[in-house]
């Protein structure tokens, strides 16, 4: 399959019998397939995390300020009311559960003002941000395979992704992204405009700086990601999506750092989690900030 032969043009999508495919869930079954399967299911602890919720407030921030041309004094002043909505709406969780929203609301503050100062005087005109997109990567034994996506930003010439991160990327890191693949081609046949050009603007808060990473992607670069998009919709289309609890170096089998109650949401009731090592497998695993 290569990315010239797939049609602008394509049947709508029917969510409840088409596969769809997001980077975010390639993601999470290139760490295990069976957590993506035992997802929803009773026991299944849904992510939250202090990182997590963080990142959404900044964002939230930043696209009110790309939509407005400034933020409302408001957005600032009445944060409480916002991100207590966010928690409960996204996380099923409550400002009531975050240790200290004082710090938490400062920190949002402080990055949001040093973007302001340092990324925003940077940017191109914008194109659109925050717009859904999709594509068609080709027919599945049953059905059709797409790509979903929702780049943060577009900008003439330029593609941009906001993160948070508790500590500096690296280069590599950014070169690596599947999104910056994914998204380039999504932007291609949504907007009908060519970028071959991604930033990462990563806001590293241990620094307390918001650092550019730019990268680029080359047609064949994009071709084999979305070989590989289209291949794990495949799998999921199957539900064929083995458990890998180990990083497998050199022959070594090590059970991998998301392979514990605190990282992985499906630990409480995944029958694949036991291996021979030193880790407590009787741990209970709960949702917490
Ligand atoms: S507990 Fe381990 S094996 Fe089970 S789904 Fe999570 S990561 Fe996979």
């Amino acid at each position: 399959m290569e990315w010239k032969q797939l049609p602008y043009k394509y049947p709508t999508p029917d969510l409840n019998s088409d596969t769809v495919v997001r980077q975010s869930i390639i993601n999470q079954i290139t760490l295990c397939g069976y957590r993506k399967l035992l997802e929803g299911q009773e026991g299944y602890l849904d992510a939250v995390s202090e990182p997590m919720a963080y990142g959404s407030a900044v964002h939230y921030l930043i696209a009110r300020h790309l939509e407005l041309g400034d933020i409302p004094h408001d957005d600032i002043l009445k944060m409480d009311v916002w991100i207590e909505e966010m928690l409960v709406t996204d996380y099923d969780w409550s400002l009531s559960q975050v240790p200290s929203p004082r710090d938490f609301f400062a920190e949002i503050e402080a990055s949001y003002a040093q973007w302001r100062m340092v990324v925003l005087p940077t940017l191109p005109p914008l194109i659109t941000q925050e717009q859904e997109m999709w594509m068609y990567l080709g027919e599945g034994k049953q059905n059709n395979i797409y790509l979903k996506g929702t780049p943060d930003a577009v900008f003439e010439g330029v593609v941009v992704d906001w993160k948070t991160s508790g500590r500096a990327w690296k280069e590599t890191k950014a070169h690596k992204a599947l999104q910056a693949d994914l998204y380039m081609a999504l932007v291609k046949q949504n907007l009908g405009v060519s970028i071959r050009d991604w930033i990462f603007w990563v806001y590293n808060r241990r620094g307390r700086v918001w650092e550019a990473i730019p990268t680029k992607r080359r047609i064949r670069d994009i071709d084999s990601s979305l070989l590989r998009a289209y291949d794990y919709g495949l799998a999921l289309e199957a539900s064929i999506l083995p458990a890998t609890p180990y990083t497998d170096t050199f022959g070594e089998l090590r059970r991998g750092w998301y392979c514990s109650a605190k990282f992985c949401g499906a630990w409480n009731i995944c029958p694949a989690k036991f291996l021979h090592d030193d880790v407590n497998e009787n741990e209970l695993a709960v949702r917490s900030w």
